[in-house]
């Protein structure tokens, strides 16, 4: 049937071409003010030539009057109204960001929680399709490891303000107008690639090089890219940029180091900086993000830490067992407030990653926001052996830094009817014909002198653990078996 053009079929809603009513379909750029948007969340550089240097005093009052016209909207979303109700908590009780405290944080199980009823338009996140204007909204997800992956829905000014952040930790990270930032994160449901395209096209004058995981342009391609396009600045998962840089080198005959990458953008946590530079004759830069929210911390140029974004969250770093604010160089969980989003607000979002603030104030880059350390690992995979907290993450950088392992580890937590806890960190070996019980000394005395608590060590041959960590079935690798007997109780 040819098309034709009439008001047949479609809701009656006056004159089509009376110019009086407003258009039904809604478009991007009229969907939000840029100029008010701008100046609230200004972008670089003049993000950079004033908004940067805030005082401590000034920092407060702009998170002060954000925070206060974020709970507003927060007391709109189901979740909220229900969560706080329960709590005995009434709108007004909360009368500025001195009392973040008071109000009862949430997880990721609060989360899913609200997915099992309502797989899509969840209750956190607040904007209901039979009642609410339209607005061009997009969607991306967690990873989804287990079960189906969560959405998290983004208004046109959510998005902005987080791309206009990425464009901020870009710049700091020296990305700078016609540059190339080669890209190895992928297009698709999760948030990191297609962030990462959406803050360097629009906020850096960049050009981003969207080459996607291995999967998608297998590795041997990328680096002819590489060497034939030049771009200065590399971004993926540092276990990959290394990945990279040794097929460029084994594999090719090709020094990384000659093909002129000055930066390398990741979210490096306890993994090893000091190698992935050396490889790559390349500074490489920290950054601390989520699927729900985007960057929330990252590095300037001057390495001193992560400064954390203070104008778009209020961050907390809180004792593991008494929730309590942790001082600098304690370490603790991060709970985090969102300032600006409309879909899904965060308030007091426990986000499992444990970090500790940085114990200077202040950094040569003339930022007075507070910075996080690093991320240490996941709360959730935190082990107290004996004591000590001890995390797999930590672990599985000091096995990576081992020349006769392939990298892969797993640890198995087991326990006597005695009580006494033992980890056994189990290994690959990179040549199964090599003897195993001078790695398997060596690693142990390492992993004692780092961890200050004493671990077994058991080295298997290359492929031995992937029933355990799953590496060939799923992107989220296990690290942690718990075979404690009192473990569920
Ligand atoms: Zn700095």
């Amino acid at each position: 049937m040819p098309f034709a053009p009439s008001a047949a079929g479609l809701p009656e809603q006056g004159n089509p071409s009376g110019g009086s009513s407003k258009p039904r379909i809604p478009r991007y750029a009229a969907a939000l003010d840029f100029d008010a948007l701008w100046q609230e969340f200004p972008p670089p550089d003049e993000y950079f030539e004033g908004p940067y240097q805030r005082t401590r005093d000034e920092l407060r009052a702009i998170q002060n009057d954000r925070f206060l016209r974020q709970m507003k909207r927060a007391w709109q979303v189901p979740f909220y109204q229900q969560h706080w109700g329960s709590a005995g908590m009434e709108a007004g009780d909360i009368k500025s960001v001195d009392d973040l405290e008071k109000i009862p944080p949430f997880s990721v199980h609060d989360l899913r929680a609200g997915l099992e009823k309502e797989p899509f338009w969840a209750d956190y996140i607040g904007i209901d399709p039979a009642t609410d204007e339209p607005m061009p909204l997009i969607v991306q997800t967690s990873g989804g490891t287990t079960g189906l992956p969560r959405p998290m829905i983004f208004t046109p000014r959510d998005r902005e303000v987080m791309n206009i952040i990425t464009g901020r930790r870009l710049f700091m990270q020296g990305v700078r107008p016609f540059d190339l930032v080669h890209v190895t994160l992928s297009m698709g449901l999760t948030n990191g690639g297609v962030l990462a395209r959406e803050g360097i096209w629009k906020y850096s004058g960049a050009v981003p090089v969207m080459a996607g995981s291995g999967a998608q342009t297998p590795t041997r391609r990328q680096i002819d890219l590489i060497r034939a396009w030049k771009p200065q600045h590399l971004i993926g998962f540092p276990a990959y940029l290394k990945h990279m840089a040794l097929v460029a080198r084994d594999e090719l005959n090709v020094d990384p180091r000659s093909l002129g990458i000055k930066g390398l953008i990741a979210h490096l946590g306890v993994e090893d900086r000091a190698s992935l530079e050396q490889l790559w004759g390349a500074d490489a830069y920290d950054t601390y993000g989520c699927n729900e929210c985007g960057t929330m911390a990252s590095e300037c140029s001057h390495k001193t830490g992560n400064h954390v974004f203070e104008d778009a969250f209020v961050m907390e770093v809180n004792d593991l067992e008494t929730l309590k604010p942790s001082p600098p160089g304690e370490r603790g969980v991060i709970f985090i407030t969102t300032l600006f989003k409309h879909a899904a607000p965060m308030i007091r979002y426990n986000m499992n990653d444990v970090t500790s603030w940085a114990t200077t104030d202040g950094c040569a880059c003339g930022t007075h926001q507070r910075s996080i350390t690093k991320i240490y690992g996941r709360s959730d995979n935190m082990v107290k052996l004996r004591g000590v907290n001890v995390f797999p993450e930590a672990i599985g950088a000091i096995v990576s830094e081992e020349a006769r392992s392939n990298g892969e580890y797993v640890c198995v937590l087991e326990s006597n009817p005695a009580g006494r806890e033992d980890m056994t960190v189990m290994i690959e070996v990179l040549d199964d014909s090599a003897p195993r019980d001078s790695i398997e000394r060596d690693l142990r005395m390492r992993l004692k002198e780092a961890l200050g608590v004493k671990v077994d060590v058991k080295a298997v041959r290359k492929g031995e653990l992937d029933p355990l960590t799953g590496l060939s079935q799923t992107s989220k690798i296990k690290r942690l078996v718990d075979r404690r007997v009192a473990a569920k109780g």
